[in-house]
């Protein structure tokens, strides 16, 4: 059997199929095993119940003989370094006798009458605003994949937030182009001189691997669940990870007198006072390199001492709050953050994060 495709989608197709039978399971992909969109605890799982993956395979065609089908027909492929372009090496037939496709899926309006006002853009796709999710014709609104393609839920569930406060303009005869503010609260977390409202220990321990159900035992019932649960030690080791995603650094520049007691205790070296620069140049100056370019730097204002400024690599840091305990002018806090977001008609809802 083969499954076309390497989501995770096609992570459950290929252990489901064990579980109901299928013997010679292989995933066939078209890009380098860096490029597959499962996660790769999905794949390590898959390929330890005995499915094969099979990379750099793009497929061509069904071969059937005979009305059956025996096999599929697959270009081997060459790709470049960044998986864009590729180059055809040969074709090969890999003899199967079922096929899952498991490349996702589109979406599809035939049901919407082409005469309604109603205007239809690229992939067949309603045109929808993407702030209030009004498609042209008002009073009509969409929202997840079906407004701005495959995305994920959590942003599906975020449409759905902002398309109620459009209905509810729209019902209320409110221009449904008026939206609510967003806010913000931050609330220090400090209690004394090293105390803080928060468990602060920098945990350097890495993920605790999930206990996972004996090979034998997974495929007596398709039922049967593989992922049994961190036991009582692997969860104190796991919430002790915690990286305190609520509670954030906040910093006062006028406050600091540059005696780097913050950038000697930070334990992932995010921090860094400097020269100013611009973004590329600063990059290549911190403490330790800022690779991910989606992530801005923070880039604090001209320290009052020398002018330098401090800048910080969100990137990296675990908002232990070592630098705010160690930090002797309180130049540096913790501050707990609360996103208020607004709903249709209150007033906003402080939403923990
Ligand atoms: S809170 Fe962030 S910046 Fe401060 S010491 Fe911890 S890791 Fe470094
Ligand atoms: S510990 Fe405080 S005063 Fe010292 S460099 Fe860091 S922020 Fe500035």
């Amino acid at each position: 059997m083969l499954i076309i495709g390497v989501g995770n989608t096609a992570m459950d197709c290929c252990r489901s199929s064990l579980r109901l039978g299928g013997a010679d399971i292989k995933v066939m992909a078209r890009r380098p095993r860096s490029f597959f969109k499962a996660s790769s605890w999905e794949l390590e799982d898959a390929e330890e119940e005995g499915v094969e993956i099979i990379v750099n395979h793009a497929p061509t065609r069904f071969v059937i003989e005979d009305g059956r089908l025996v096999g599929m027909e697959f270009q081997r492929l060459e790709w470049d370094e960044q998986a864009r372009h590729s180059t055809v090496i040969d074709t090969v037939v890999i003899p199967c006798d079922d096929v899952i496709l498991a490349i996702g899926q589109e979406n599809a309006f035939p049901w919407i009458e082409r005469d309604l006002g109603l205007e239809v853009g690229d992939w067949d796709m309603p045109v929808v605003d993407p702030v209030t999710f009004q498609s042209s014709l008002p009073g009509v609104f969409f929202g997840g994949d079906s407004a701005m393609g495959p995305k994920n839920i959590i942003w599906a569930v975020e449409h759905g937030h902002q398309a109620a406060i459009s209905i509810h303009n729209h019902c209320e005869g409110i221009p449904v182009s008026s939206r609510p503010p967003q806010g913000i609260n931050l609330v220090s977390q400090k209690m004394g001189i090293t105390e803080w409202s928060y468990h602060n220990d920098y945990n350097p321990s890495t993920r605790q691997r999930m206990q996972h159900v004996e090979l034998t035992r997974r495929f007596q019932s398709i039922g049967t669940e593989v992922e049994v649960g961190f036991s009582a030690e692997q969860t104190a080791r796991e919430v002790q990870r915690c990286l305190n995603c609520d509670i954030q650094t906040v910093f006062q520049a006028p406050l600091c007198i540059e005696c780097d007691a913050c950038i000697d205790i930070c334990p992932v070296q995010c921090l860094t006072i400097t020269e100013n620069g611009d973004e590329a140049d600063l990059r290549q100056r911190l403490s330790a390199p800022a690779k991910n370019l989606d992530q801005a730097l923070y880039v604090s204002a001209a320290l009052p001492q020398t002018g330098r400024v401090m800048v910080k690599d969100e990137d990296l840091c675990v908002h232990c709050g070592l630098c705010a305990e160690r930090c002797p002018t309180a130049a540096w806090d913790m501050q707990k953050f609360e996103l208020l977001i607004p709903l249709a008609v209150s007033t906003p809802v402080a939403v923990p994060s």
